[in-house]
């Protein structure tokens, strides 16, 4: 079993609207009774809430709440970030491909809330390096950068979105095909950049604090930077032509787009796995950054502490199994605005037009 309960009496109610939220000391529940199953924990104690009756179970606060297969859980987040697909993920473990794209999405909107009840509250106390990685989404006529936030310690402070229009080389009979694409679906919001920056590094710096960014000559960044009155970042650009050696000074971000491409299939060059929306690249992105943040070494070859455990933000190195000890509710943790659109899959892919958002409301 992946996870087992930090408690063993229910710790708070489920329920988001419950009133005992606001005063938990005096929180009463029952005993309702339990349910049989055939994986582990076979035996489930159920609970009615006093205050709002709502219903649950220990189960309720497992990552694994109403999963069939709780076995899949650890190993598909290994093999999300070891490059299988996730046809190949499912032939590997005997299951649909439909299960292990929603394990992969369970698995993303934990992460975004593992990383954001964790990730330090306060200004930055090393420098920040900023990069657009450049993948896409769907097909190559809609390329998508991920906006990286990294430190010198390897932390990954957070990433957004900002989908691009193709540009580049194109043959006649491409161009065409943009236009009418393009026609037919939009064009990409050509400050799609800058406030995707604008709004990463509103959630990283937080107000009358001071930093130091780093980043190539991207026109867009040093607008985003001039929005952000109420804080004193102090901005310096590298050419994207220096060679990137770790004397660049962007190496903490070159290096954390090196191991993104090295870990994702979706990423690959010339793949078959690339992500159909960008809500997907994001979901396996927010599952990255929780690896390389808090089980990831910094080096293989050392062995030595995760990014987050040398800015003591942890007590020691956590296991996969640490990061899916136990449920995150999105109504208990001080989510920003594009992080919520993000957990409940609203980043829209402009070429599908039904786009499938998180809304079960027990599940949430
Ligand atoms: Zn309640």
């Amino acid at each position: 079993m992946p996870t087992s309960l930090p408690t063993r009496l229910p710790p708070f109610c489920p329920n988001p609207d419950c009133d005992s939220l606001r005063n938990p000391t005096t929180w009463r529940f029952k005993k309702k009774g339990f349910f049989l199953r055939d994986q582990v924990p076979r035996k489930v104690q159920r609970y009615r809430c006093n205050t709002c009756g709502r219903n649950f179970s220990s189960q309720t606060f497992r990552t694994t709440y109403w999963l069939r297969r709780a076995d899949l859980l650890t190993p598909v987040f290994h093999r999300l970030l070891a490059c299988s697909g996730l046809r190949q993920i499912a032939r590997e473990v005997s299951a649909a491909h439909s299960t292990i794209q929603r394990l992969a999405e369970r698995l993303g909107r934990h992460c975004l809330l593992f990383h954001e009840a964790h990730r330090p509250s306060a200004a930055p106390t090393e420098p920040l390096v900023l990069d657009g990685f450049r993948t896409f989404e769907h097909s190559q006529y809609w390329p998508m950068d991920l906006n990286l936030i990294v430190g010198p310690s390897h932390f990954v402070y957070g990433f957004s979105d900002a989908e691009l229009r193709r540009s580049g080389t194109m043959r006649p009979s491409q161009r065409e095909k943009r236009a009418r694409l393009e026609e037919e679906l939009g064009r990409p919001d050509p400050q799609a950049t800058r406030k995707g920056v604008e709004e990463l590094l509103r959630r990283v710096v937080p107000p009358n604090s001071t930093v130091n960014l780093l980043s190539d000559e991207h026109n867009a960044y040093p607008v985003a930077v001039r929005r952000l009155r109420d804080r004193t970042i102090e901005h310096a650009t590298t050419s994207s032509r220096a060679s990137r050696t770790p004397s660049n000074p962007l190496f903490p971000v070159n290096q954390t787009d090196h191991l993104l491409r090295h870990s994702s299939a979706n990423h690959k060059r010339e793949t078959i796995a690339f992500s159909k929306r960008r809500q997907g690249a994001l979901y396996r992105a927010a599952v990255f950054v929780v690896w390389r943040n808090y089980v990831k070494s910094r080096s293989e070859n050392r062995r030595d502490d995760p990014p987050a455990k040398q800015l003591g933000l942890i007590q020691r190195r956590l296991s996969v199994a640490d990061v899916l000890n136990s449920r995150l509710f999105v109504h208990r943790i001080r989510v920003p605005a594009w992080v919520r659109r993000c957990y409940f899959g609203r980043i829209r892919t402009r070429a599908i037009a039904n786009c499938v958002v998180h809304e079960a409301s027990y599940a949430v």
